[in-house]
C-alpha cells in the first residue's frame, strides 16, 4: 500500500494511492494512515491534486556515514557507531516544493536517502522486532549546508534550514529495505548510485541504536544516511532522489 498526503480540491487528507503511471488515483483515508485505513469514499485523478510530504513527523532522526564509501569522500574513517543528529519538523516539504537556498551558505549540498517513518511508539526496540514498529518507506533528501557543516563543528544549523528536509512522493508500507537501489540526479545527470545493502548499520539496527536514545513516535523519521557521490545544487536546478519500489523525490532549488 502506498500512503501519501495531499492537497485536493477541498482540503487536505491522507490518501492511499492506486493504479500505476499516468493513472493513478488518490482515494481518501480517513483520520490517519496507521493501522488498517478506513476510507472516506472520496477519491481523485492524481492530476487533480498536489502531493505534499507524506507525513508531518514530530522529529526527522538522522544517521551520519552510514555507507562506508561516503565517508571516505568526507576525508573521515567509517564510524564504529551509528552517528547521530536531528532535523527539525520545519525543514520538512514535499515532493516539487521549493529547496530555499540560505543567503549565508555558498555551498548546499543534496543527500539523496532511504526514510523510515515509525509506525507506532515504541523505546527500546531490539533489531529483531523493528520490522513491527515500521509503517513503511519513503524517499529523502538530507539537505545540508556543507560550508556550515564544516565551520560549526556541530550540524545542527547546517542541517537545519526550513525546506532542508523534502519527503515524499509517498510511504510505501510493503517494500523490503534490505537492498533497494538508491539514486540522485541533477538536472538528469546521475551523481549517486548505490544500494540500501551497503549501510554499515541496516534499518532495523538503526531504529534499535535511537529508540534506545528517545521514544519513536508515529510519524516519526528516520533518515538512514546518503551514499557517496554527494555534491552541490545551485538556484535554478533540480535534484532527484529515487528509491527501487517506492518512487522519485523531485525538488527544485530556488535563492531564499
Ligand atoms: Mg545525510
Amino acid at each position: 500500500m502506498r500512503i501519501a498526503r495531499v492537497a485536493h480540491p477541498a482540503g487536505v487528507a491522507f490518501v492511499t494511492v492506486e493504479g500505476e503511471g499516468e493513472d493513478l488515483v488518490a482515494r481518501e483515508v480517513a483520520d490517519h494512515p496507521f493501522g488498517e485505513p478506513t476510507f472516506t469514499g472520496k477519491s481523485w485523478p492524481w492530476a487533480d491534486i498536489r502531493p505534499l510530504a507524506p507525513i508531518l513527523p514530530s522529529k526527522v532522526i538522522c544517521i551520519g556515514r552510514n555507507y562506508a564509501d561516503h565517508a571516505r569522500e568526507m576525508g573521515v574513517e567509517p564510524p564504529a557507531e551509528p552517528v547521530m543528529f536531528l532535523k527539525p519538523s520545519t525543514s520538512v516539504i514535499g515532493p516539487g516544493a521549493e529547496i530555499k537556498l540560505p543567503r549565508d551558505s555558498n555551498r548546499v549540498d543534496f543527500e539523496g536517502e532511504l526514510a523510515a517513518v515509525i509506525g507506532r511508539p515504541c523505546r527500546d526496540v531490539p533489531a529483531a522486532q523493528a520490522r513491527s514498529v515500521v509503517l513503511g518507506y519513503t524517499v529523502g533528501n538530507d539537505v545540508t549546508a556543507r560550508d556550515q557543516q564544516k565551520s560549526d563543528g556541530q550540524w545542527s544549523r547546517a542541517k537545519s534550514h526550513d525546506t532542508f528536509c523534502p519527503l515524499g512522493p509517498w510511504i510505501d508500507t510493503s517494500v523490503d529495505p534490505a537492498d533497494l537501489a538508491i539514486s540522485t540526479t541533477l538536472d538528469g545527470d546521475t551523481k549517486q548510485s548505490s544500494r540500501t545493502s551497503f549501510m554499515m548499520n541496516d534499518v532495523y539496527q538503526l531504529i534499535e541504536w535511537a529508540s534506545r536514545v528517545m521514544t519513536l513516535l508515529p510519524g516519526d523519521v528516520l533518515l538512514t544516511g546518503t551514499p557517496e557521490g554527494v555534491g552541490p545544487m545551485v538556484a535554478g536546478q533540480t535534484v532527484e532522489v529515487t528509491v527501487e519500489g517506492i518512487g522519485t523525490l523531485s525538488n527544485p532549488a530556488t535563492p531564499r
